[in-house]
């Protein structure tokens, strides 16, 4: 990441856990390296959200949030939020915004504050099923290879700990074969709907390639290891076993 840095590179922006591919980043050690280059650091949290990781704590300048997604947690609004601690930075991004007019609805505000007062029950709710949904996918024979953070075969499993208190509820998935068997399963799930958001109470399920990262060419996606076979899954707040039955009859019809 040093190598990276050019002579007019003003910030490290970065995510953890990434989009699609649950990977981790060592946020304090990025922190210290981004503040020796007099840099600052933007952590998105979308994933984790504040209930599971704080990343001001951890030496980042700004944190972001789509609220969109835990926050609100019902996907029934579009938000963000941008966290800081620095006062002349917050004057001027509060000037752009009040310039570009970016302000939510009095009604979108209501919403996401009505999802909020859940928010630390539906990230204990989305976490135990995604470990437990990881777990049973790690073992499964149609299965080629599980990202998820909380598993310790997670090759950064020591970092999430370190640095947030859960693992969060998006699970990333390589089922065996290749684009036509990940299309036919997910034609075939009932309780999982097949859309792009995630972190609202209801599960959803997406293909990277065709959905999320089909802007990028498909070179790019090769670099970041996005490959055909991937499946990314929201796991919501439903019941577990209904989940993982309803994942089970659709890996039986490929
Ligand atoms: C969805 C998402 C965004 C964009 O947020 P919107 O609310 O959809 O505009 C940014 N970062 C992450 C990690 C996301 O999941």
């Amino acid at each position: 990441m040093e190598a990276a840095i050019r002579p007019e590179t003003k910030l490290i922006w970065l995510e953890s856990p990434t989009n699609p591919l649950l990977r981790v980043c060592d946020i304090k050690a990025i922190s210290e390296l981004a503040h020796k280059h007099n840099l600052l650091v933007v952590v998105d949290n979308t994933f984790l959200s504040p209930y599971f990781q704080n990343p001001s704590e951890l030496g980042a300048d700004i944190v972001v949030h789509s609220i969109t997604k835990y926050i609100a947690g019902h996907s029934d609004v579009i938000g963000g939020a941008i966290m800081l601690n620095d006062k002349a930075l917050y004057e001027k991004l509060k000037f752009s915004q009040n310039a570009l007019g970016v302000v939510p609805s009095p009604f979108d505000c209501y919403l996401v504050l009505r999802g909020l007062k859940t928010l630390s029950m539906r990230m204990e709710k989305h976490q135990s099923n995604a470990l437990a949904i990881a777990t049973w996918l790690e073992g499964h024979p149609k299965v080629a290879r599980v990202y998820y953070p909380g598993l310790k075969s997670h090759p950064q499993y020591e970092v999430g700990l370190r640095q947030a208190t859960g693992f969060g509820g998006m699970i990333s998935f390589e089922i065996n074969g290749g684009e036509k068997e990940a299309v036919d399963f997910l034609e075939s799930l009932d309780l999982f709907t097949l859309a792009e958001s995630l972190g609202g109470v209801e599960s959803l399920i997406e293909h990277p390639a065709l959905m999320t990262h089909s802007s990028i060419t498909a070179k790019e996606r090769a670099e970041a290891g996005i490959s055909d076979s991937l499946i990314r899954v929201s796991i919501g707040c439903e019941d577990k076993a209904d989940l993982i039955a309803d994942l089970e009859q659709a890996f039986a019809k490929i």
